[in-house]
């Protein structure tokens, strides 16, 4: 990857993380409308742009993180299953400007709040599209390892030590029956969690999950994500995706909400 890529990368991701304040005031019992506090941060790509949700590119070629996965699995995930989410919850806000105005994430945050007839579409595609995002930046083909510094001493502050925390998050993905994610989140509270959710849902979903917060690494462990190679061995994809996890990127995202928060 590219300084430059690593820049407009993490500079999209800081700014995402924008939404904090707002997550924060619901978490806090506020029940005002998220999105009438929300300040739309400047565009930096098209999935920061009001009604221009787009597909990014991957930070890396399809063949990158092999072996742990492999190309055509990247590739179908990418291409196909990334790309409908994106389709299907671009298409369905182009008849709702005032909503399609709005970044995706201040949407995700407030689910039951949005019309009736378009809250399964936002939770499931809006959410299967935030939700790769995540997931593409929180992979590389250098990573693996652990990570340093600051999110280094409070992952082992709160679990203990690195491999207590690694062993929470495969147990979270093991046991997320079906479609969904395992999440490594920060909480309103400012700690450190690991969580599962079902299908595209997300931490970011007040109402809907039990466990919110703001997601700094995610693992999809839907089928799509590892069948061609892993088939049935959900937990071989697991333990092979910690070569890839992207480390610096994580702890950048970490810094990020801590910092809005403060
Ligand atoms: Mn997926």
């Amino acid at each position: 990857m590219t300084q430059q890529l690593n820049t407009l990368l993490n500079r999209r991701h800081f700014l995402k993380a924008s939404v904090w304040a707002t997550a924060g005031g619901v978490l806090a019992g506020c029940t005002r409308r998220p999105a009438q506090a929300y300040t739309a941060p400047p565009p930096v790509s098209g999935n920061d742009a009001a009604g221009a949700l787009t597909l990014p590119d991957l930070p890396y070629a399809y063949d990158a993180l092999e072996p742990t996965i492999d190309a055509r699995t990247m590739e179908i995930h990418h291409s196909r299953h990334h790309a409908a989410y994106t389709n299907n919850v671009t298409r369905t806000l182009e008849a709702h400007p005032n909503l399609a105005a709005q970044p995706l994430e201040s949407l995700l945050v407030d689910i039951p709040a949005l019309p009736a007839d378009l809250q399964a579409t936002v939770r499931n595609n809006g959410g299967g599209h935030w939700n790769h995002e995540l997931f593409w930046d929180s992979m590389h083909p250098d990573g693996g390892g652990q990570p340093g510094g600051e999110l280094g001493r409070q992952l082992e502050a709160t679990f203990g030590d690195f491999e207590s925390f690694q062993s929470q998050f495969n147990q979270a993905a093991l046991t997320q029956f079906g479609s969904g994610w395992a999440w490594l989140i920060v909480t309103a509270d400012d700690q450190l969690a690991v969580t599962a959710t079902p299908n595209q849902d997300n931490p970011l979903m007040h109402g809907l999950v039990p466990k919110t917060g703001r997601p700094i690494l995610g693992i999809d462990v839907w089928e799509h994500a590892y069948y061609l190679n892993y088939q049935n061995r959900r937990g071989d994809y697991v333990e092979a995706w910690w070569d890839v996890v992207n480390w610096p990127h994580v702890a950048e995202l970490y810094a990020a909400a801590r910092a809005l928060k403060a």
